[in-house]
């Protein structure tokens, strides 16, 4: 009898065995799906990992019913890869099977069929090649790419020849290239010389940044051999790329985001990980909670292919393997064409309040800077890293501030639709005209919001085009595509937005970026608070005066003399290393141990302090004083479940299988109480 071990799309953790039929033997192969019964009366896909002769003991064995696929949908390194992220990140195979495929691979359907209501796919989706037995090897390296791109500049050339010379000893390199320099041209080069060669490459990048500008540009030099791996496209565009990807011609650059890292590679040689210190990388909910960069470090390793980590402000982890000698390092000090960087100012909030003298969120500064620049015809963008209209309503007779049912967290008002809102499970309402708790009418709204920045420059600048640019106006691509259009077009003069707007855009005509309140970034309670906000700042000062003339900075700040301010006027990228690195040597936290955060959920309070107290001390029974806490998370209730979490600190040299086992244990003993046993607990392991 033959048996097969299949993985399902859920959390449950391990394999579920299946007897295979006689008949339906001669048909698979691990890496296909098949039909199979689950639960009591349904059936489900299921994708075979082994296949074996081990009959399973004490279970009661279901057969498969049918076979889905006729050829392995993944490859066998494939379900390694998962396996690995499923042991690393604490998490089942179900569940990083169910993030790795695109949802119509995973429901059993043999043949996707496009749906009437999906729009038709972008130009860069070649429909699949019907798979050819013949044996005909790809054809890649017969065209060889000639770029349509520039020549390098002089340091161009010698950051690309650097590159090369530190491949040959390290696999992975860092690419610390300010703002502007030319990092674009450089990964173009290097993408050419891997297809020559008849490689792959993966392009990553976040979510964010891949727009039609970046597309476009790298469309322009390799055409037709690029695909582009999103998760705003639709389950069957992304389907055909994943069955492109296996057939006899696949794309040879796959420009794509996170879960690009999962596609079906044969023969990839080169990763570039562009703007490799956006947090973007890193998955949140639900697990696995993994970070692409690292996953595709280790995708590449196992593939002998050449990692780029590329970016004008690294992370902190990934510039100390590059100091401790792990990567490579390549530095890139010069802007193209040698524009300079933009000259910050820095503007004292806290005094200009004390004065009176600030316009809402606008000092008179800024104003009178705006005015200049569209009287010059140039461009401005304003950063604001809230969005909605104000922050938060109050009532000024009782102090009353309407909260979230559901979550603990002040409603955001949100003038267009005339709603308070929850951001974080979406709950809306009337926005109040009287207090319900004291009935008092005077209600007032406080904090600035990318909304009302958005209607005051208005009232300032009656004649500017402004277009606002952040979550709730970029509901889809096209939308946010658009705006971006629009901008770099010179169809609008003024971009207000939420961190959306530091990302990696090129706008030609843009003089002036300001900075309304870098204060929110800074009062973090966050040991990257410092290293986040030193990103964020210069990201987004690099948007200005990219081509003729030296651009401005506004930073509109409470805390002028705050030593990272001056860190970010004179872009000193290594000093804020420095001393933020002294400060996590000393306070032990990440690269020099690792974070492991227990999270544990639960719909009664009484019940999740209980729990939260008892896992501390089983965990601080086994680990001792690695263990901090339990404490409350910012917004320590979201959709009516309380959170806690439990932070573990260890120490590289632990060994990570033990620890994890530990884990489990932990986990197991608790939710085998009865009192606790609807509670959900899990594990972030190298948490951002
Ligand atoms: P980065 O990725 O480092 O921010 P980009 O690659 O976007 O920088 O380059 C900034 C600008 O300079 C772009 O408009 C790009 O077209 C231009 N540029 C960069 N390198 C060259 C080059 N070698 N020749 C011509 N233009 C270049
Ligand atoms: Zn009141
Ligand atoms: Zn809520």
């Amino acid at each position: 009898m033959r048996y097969a071990d299949v993985v399902l799309p859920v959390a449950v953790p391990g394999l579920f065995t299946y007897a295979l039929p006689e008949d339906l033997q001669p048909h698979v192969q691990a890496g296909c799906r098949v039909l199979v019964p689950f639960g009591a009366k349904k059936t489900t896909a299921a994708l075979i990992v082994r296949l074996h002769d081990t009959e399973p003991q004490g279970i009661n064995l279901k057969a498969i019913i049918s076979v889905i696929d006729p050829k392995p949908i993944i490859l066998d390194w494939q379900l390694s890869l998962w396996q690995w992220i499923a042991d690393y990140y604490m998490c089942t195979l179900g569940e990083v099977y169910k993030a790795a495929l695109p949802a119509p691979l995973k429901k059993g359907k043999a043949e996707s069929r496009r749906r009437r209501t999906d729009p038709e796919p972008p130009a860069d989706v070649v429909l699949p090649m019907p798979i050819d037995a013949t044996g005909s090897t790809p054809q890649t390296a017969d065209t060889p790419a000639t770029p349509a791109s520039p020549p390098l500049s002089p340091a161009q050339q010698t950051a690309y020849e650097a590159i090369n010379t530190e491949w040959q000893s390290r696999n992975v390199c860092l690419l610390h290239g300010i703002t502007s320099s030319g990092k674009t041209e450089i990964y173009i080069h290097l993408i050419a010389d891997a297809i020559a060669q008849g490689q792959q490459v993966l392009y990553l990048l976040p979510e964010i940044v891949l727009t039609s500008q970046l597309t476009d540009r790298l469309r322009a030099v390799f055409g037709q051999r690029l695909g582009v791996y999103h998760s705003k496209y639709t389950d069957s565009q992304r389907t055909a790329i994943w069955q492109r990807q296996l057939s006899p011609e696949p794309y040879d650059i796959i420009v794509g985001v996170r879960s690009s890292v999962f596609l079906p590679f044969s023969r990839l040689g080169l990763v570039i990980v562009d703007e490799e210190h956006e947090t973007t990388f890193k998955q949140q909910d639900p697990a696995p909670r993994y970070h692409a960069r690292n996953v595709a470090i280790l995708l590449a390793a196992r593939m002998r292919a050449h990692v780029l980590l590329g970016t004008a402000t690294p992370s902190f982890e990934s510039y100390f393997n590059a100091r401790t000698g792990k990567y490579g390092l390549v530095r890139l000090t010069e802007r193209y064409g040698n524009v300079r960087l933009p000259r910050i100012e820095v503007v004292n909030v806290k005094e200009l309040r004390r004065k009176r003298l600030m316009e809402g969120a606008f000092s008179p500064q800024l104003l009178d800077a705006m005015r200049d620049v569209l009287a010059r015809g140039e461009q401005i963008i304003l950063f604001q890293n809230r969005r909605g209209f104000a922050t938060q309503t109050e009532c000024r007779t009782c102090g009353w501030v309407p909260h979230c049912p559901h979550c603990d967290v002040a409603l955001t008002l949100h003038k267009r639709i005339h709603r308070l809102t929850c951001h974080y499970c979406g709950f809306t309402t009337d926005i109040p005209t009287r207090c319900p708790n004291c009935e008092g009418d005077d209600l007032r709204q406080t904090g600035f919001g990318t909304e009302r920045i958005e209607d005051d420059i208005h009232t300032h600048f009656p004649e500017a085009r402004i277009a606002r640019m952040d979550l709730d106006t970029t509901r889809s691509r096209q939308a946010y595509e658009t705006i971006i259009h629009d901008f770099a077009q010179g169809r609008t003069d003024i971009l207000v937005g939420t961190q959306m707007v530091t990302k990696g855009l090129d706008f030609e005509n843009v003089s002036l970026v300001a900075i309304l309140a870098a204060d929110t970034m800074l009062n973090q309670p966050d040991f990257r608070a410092w290293e986040r906000a030193f990103q964020m700042m210069s990201q987004v000062a690099g948007r200005a005066g990219r081509r003729q003339r030296q651009g401005l900075v506004m930073l509109q700040t409470y805390a002028p003399d705050l030593p990272l301010i001056a860190q970010v006027v004179a872009n000193d990228y290594d000093a804020i290393y420095t001393s933020q690195m002294l400060e996590r040597r000393q306070y032990a936290f990440p690269p020099f141990i690792r974070l492991i955060i227990i999270y544990i959920k639960h719909r009664s309070q009484t019940v999740i302090d209980q729990l939260a107290r008892e896992a501390t001390i089983d965990l601080q029974h086994i680990f001792g004083s690695r263990v901090l806490g339990p404490d409350e998370p910012p917004v320590a209730r979201v959709q009516s479940l309380y959170i806690r979490r439990v932070i573990l600190k260890i120490e590289p040299t632990l060994p990570l299988t033990q620890v994890h086992d530990h884990l489990y244990k932990v986990r197991q003993t608790l939710l085998a109480q009865h009192l606790y046993s609807s509670a959900n607990i899990y594990f972030d392991v190298d948490p951002l």
